[in-house]
């Protein structure tokens, strides 16, 4: 199948799943990783990337297949609960980020969600009242 999405094989998460650049690995499953943010912005800071080519939210959750998308789902809420920092278990929640494209301030293209948490983590964006 042709994709609109161009990915680029040099990403950083890219080498990452190919083993030419370590990581700290929290946990691994057939179609996903998940590794601690090289700069934590909080105490709990995992990322989670699919083992695919996908460059962002848009292409994975269009071109992956169910499989894929389940493990990767399942796999991001085993990692914020096995964190600590779910609502209901010691933890008092947490974030889920997937910054997309330029204007989302994604730096890696490759898609990632961020978990964060283990501390207030404030408004969603700055300068939000809400
Ligand atoms: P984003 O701005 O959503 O694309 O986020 C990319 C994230 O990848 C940033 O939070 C970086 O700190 C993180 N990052 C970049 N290189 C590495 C690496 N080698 N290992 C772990 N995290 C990384």
């Amino acid at each position: 199948m042709t994709s609109k999405h161009s990915y680029d094989e040099q990403n950083i998460f890219a080498r990452i799943l190919r083993g030419e650049i370590p990581n700290d690995t929290v946990t691994e499953t057939a179609h996903s990783l998940a590794f601690k943010d090289i700069q934590p912005q909080a105490p709990v800071h995992v990322l989670v990337i699919p083992k695919g080519n996908y460059v962002d939210f848009e292409h994975f959750a269009a071109e992956a297949s169910d499989e894929e998308i389940v493990d990767f789902v399942r796999t991001a809420g085993r990692i914020s609960a096995e964190s600590g920092v779910s609502r209901g278990g010691d933890g008092q929640g947490f974030r889920v980020i997937a910054n997309t494209g330029a204007h989302g301030g994604q730096e890696v293209d490759h898609f990632h969600l961020h978990i964060i948490g283990g501390c207030a983590l404030g408004r969603m964006l700055p300068g939000d009242k809400g």
